[in-house]
């Protein structure tokens, strides 16, 4: 695996890569790589000719300065884990190399960023949507994957492609789970015992929610999801909704039959916040 940290340098290594006809695929990430992490770049192997990762921990997306501090960075075990699946290019910039000016940049999503995250996170998908332009700019690639962990930025950043006429196409790749149902983040490594003990009931109980919600409101759905998560006391859910999963339209009635629908949430677990989605037929 070659490791590029200039952008110029990256830039002229893909275009003779490019030369030999190969299709570039690329998975963008923010490092502490786990087996979700590795699931991308193994798709990416097994659709493309290349294959480019990058680990950029993005200090523009982070809306809380201690998450930002505290965000994971194992650089020396993720080159090895990229070495492992056999990743042809790790891009690993400062973060004066990405941002060497004042960032400006504003970007307008509408409804996608005024619910779930975009409302619980301020700036946060203003942020990834700078990164994300700027990262699929310098690689070019034929196609990015993105996880279905991350669904609403996974529909943000289609919605950048599409107004920014950005030519990689977007694959979504699903959720890599733990043996418990836990979806695995690089979050996850800052749980304490009891937490990470009880974190598995997040899946757990949205799983249930097609069954539970044939005879209940969306409100007393949304209640028992929160109890039900609350009850050990080591975990605290900030938000579930359900929506459309084609459009992340809210549903708050029950005027939803033969749609796609996902159910989103967040969790504190202690200062660590976990979110996930499970997605189901109504
Ligand atoms: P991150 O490093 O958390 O910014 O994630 C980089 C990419 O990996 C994003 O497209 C995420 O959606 C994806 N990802 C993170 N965790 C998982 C997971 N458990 N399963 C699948 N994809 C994931």
């Amino acid at each position: 695996m070659i490791i590029f940290e200039k952008i110029e340098d990256l830039r002229a290594h893909l275009a003779e890569i490019r030369k030999e006809h190969e299709s570039i695929g690329f998975v963008p990430t923010m490092g502490a790589l786990h087996d979700g992490h590795l699931a991308l770049v193994r798709r990416s192997k097994s659709c493309t000719g290349y294959t480019v990762c990058s680990i950029f921990v993005n200090p523009v997306q982070f809306n809380n300065p201690d998450d930002l501090l505290k965000y994971p960075r194992t650089l020396e075990k993720d080159i090895a884990l990229l070495e492992q699946v056999q990743c042809d290019v790790l891009f690993h910039p400062s973060v004066k190399e990405m941002y060497p000016d004042e960032i400006t940049e504003k970007y307008d999503f509408g409804y996608l960023e005024q619910i779930m995250e975009g409302a619980h996170r301020p700036g946060h998908f203003n942020g990834v949507a700078i990164v994300v332009k700027k990262l699929l700019d310098i690689v070019d690639a034929d196609r990015a994957y993105f996880g279905e962990k991350d669904y609403q930025q996974l529909m943000i950043v289609k919605e950048l492609v599409r107004q920014c006429g950005i030519r990689t196409q977007i694959i979504p790749c699903p959720t890599t789970r733990e043996p418990d149902g836990l979806a695995m983040s690089s979050r996850n490594t800052r749980l304490g015992q009891a937490e990470r003990e009880a974190a598995p009931v997040i899946f757990k109980t949205l799983k249930q929610i097609p069954e539970f919600l044939k005879t209940n409101s969306i409100e007393n759905l949304k209640n028992w999801v929160t109890a039900q998560i609350n009850e050990s006391g080591f975990l605290q859910v900030e938000y579930i909704d359900i929506a459309d999963a084609s459009d992340l339209h809210i549903i708050d009635n029950h005027d939803f039959k033969g749609q796609k629908l996902i159910a989103c949430i967040a969790v504190h677990a202690g200062p660590v916040r976990l979110i996930d989605n499970f997605q189901f037929n109504s």
